[in-house]
């Protein structure tokens, strides 16, 4: 049915490539590209299929990007490299006619922003151009969306609080790690936290705001509130929303070392002069860090991860919570990752698969939410991230 290129060759871009590979009724060419060819070539070896390609590329210049395209010719291109690349592999589909898919919005190196104003300055392009862009179809982002454009089509007239929900209950055993790449998921999570409430944005320090909450088959974990990139979409999206907030359990020990990290000054991400050498404080650490490619093999327990929402239906309030759960080790004997990036890594692959098969493809820019969200949960529970639904509830929230 298509073809496809995936760029980047980390976990989540392991994971994505063996589950297209898993579907090869809709993905019939696929290529896999990463600034390290052999990184490709071993995701190949793993998946045992040596008809998929590889190549190398440098996904930062619009000019690589411009040729491999234009030799490939890939229908939908699926960025699993960093959030950097961005706006590069974007530019690039623009030149050569090629439709985008991502798991992460756009951020510069040197000022760790989150905000999707960067891609949505493309719409009109894409759109020009006869080309879709599916924003943010990882989990969270992601899969986030689709479960609450489920509830606003299925469940609710209105909906007015949405809590977004993710919980990793998993333990890899290492006294530090990060689930995904060290160096996006520490700029994240030091940032101020944001929610939104009223029509405004409040602001709130780092993992300032915190609360217990219950996850199903996990029990309570103290869960701290973030801001996320997909809040700015979803309240656009869905405008009746009063309020949107989102929450992220840690462990004790995992804060601990963040803070020492941040104390002593290793999550920098300016450059400092070292021997003569520039580097970035926060590039190094991760270069000392546990790949969290490498974490599957010990990893025990699940990542439970969901909306939960209140609105009113037919006059009446209701309540309406809706997850996955995802063991670690079900994930690493599939792919041989855990789980954080195998629920980003399959989403991805069915937003492509959305797209091949003709049901989210309209040109322009659009998030995941824009798209109906129908298919896309019955291909969730093909694909290995089933979902439960409870209504009525007490939320907690
Ligand atoms: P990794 O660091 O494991 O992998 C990133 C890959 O991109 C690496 O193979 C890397 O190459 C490659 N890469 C980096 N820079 C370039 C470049 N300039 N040109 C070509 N390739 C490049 O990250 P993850 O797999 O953990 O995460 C991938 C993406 O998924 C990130 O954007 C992350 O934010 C997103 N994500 C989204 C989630 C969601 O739920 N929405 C959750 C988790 C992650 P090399 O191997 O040579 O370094």
């Amino acid at each position: 049915m298509g073809k496809v290129l995936l760029i980047g060759a980390g976990g989540v871009g392991t994971v994505a490539a063996f589950k297209v590979a898993q579907n090869s009724d809709v993905f019939t060419d696929i290529m896999i590209a990463s600034r390290t060819k052999a990184k490709c070539d071993a995701i190949v070896k793993a998946i045992g299929n040596p008809n998929i390609k590889t190549a190398a590329v440098d996904a930062d210049s619009v000019e690589e990007l411009v040729a491999l395209f234009n030799s490939f010719k890939p229908e939908i291109v699926i960025n699993v490299a960093l959030p950097y690349q961005d706006l590069t592999i974007m530019e690039a589909c623009l030149q050569c006619g090629v439709n985008y898919l991502d798991t992460a919005n756009y951020e510069p190196k040197d000022v760790a922003h989150f905000e999707y104003s960067w891609q949505w300055a493309y719409h009109e392009r894409f759109k020009e151009a006869g080309l879709t862009a599916i924003l943010g179809c990882g989990f969270d982002p992601g899969v986030s969306g689709v479960y609450t454009a489920y509830a606003a089509k299925h469940y609710f007239d209105e909906i007015h609080y949405l809590d977004i929900v993710d919980c990793n209950a998993g333990n890899h055993h290492k006294a530090f790690a990060t689930n995904f790449n060290p160096e996006i998921n520490i700029r994240e999570i030091t940032q101020n936290g944001r929610y939104y409430e009223n029509g405004r944005w409040i602001e709130t320090g780092p993992l300032e705001i915190h609360q217990p909450i219950t996850y199903p088959n996990v029990g309570p974990r103290e869960s701290y509130l973030l801001f996320h990139e997909e809040l700015e979409s979803l309240t656009k999206n869905f405008p009746t929303i009063k309020r949107a907030r989102f929450w992220m359990t840690f462990g004790q020990e995992y804060l601990t070392h963040l803070r020492v990290i941040q104390n002593i000054g290793m999550a920098r991400i300016d450059e400092i002069d070292y021997n003569g050498m520039k580097i970035v404080p926060l590039q190094f650490l991760k270069a000392v860090l546990p790949n969290p490619q490498d974490l599957g093999e010990n990893y025990e327990g699940e990542t439970s991860i969901g909306c939960r929402i209140r609105g009113i239906k037919d006059g009446k309030e209701r309540t309406y919570y809706v997850y996955n759960n995802c063991s670690h080790q079900e994930a690493y004997k599939e792919t041989g990752m855990q789980g954080v990036s195998y629920t980003t890594g399959v989403p991805a692959m069915i937003g492509a698969m959305m797209f091949l098969k003709g049901l989210w493809r309209k040109p322009g820019v659009w998030n995941v939410e824009q798209f109906d969200p129908d298919p896309f949960m019955e291909q969730l529970n093909k694909q290995g991230l089933p979902w439960h639904e409870e209504f009525d509830k007490d939320l907690e929230l």
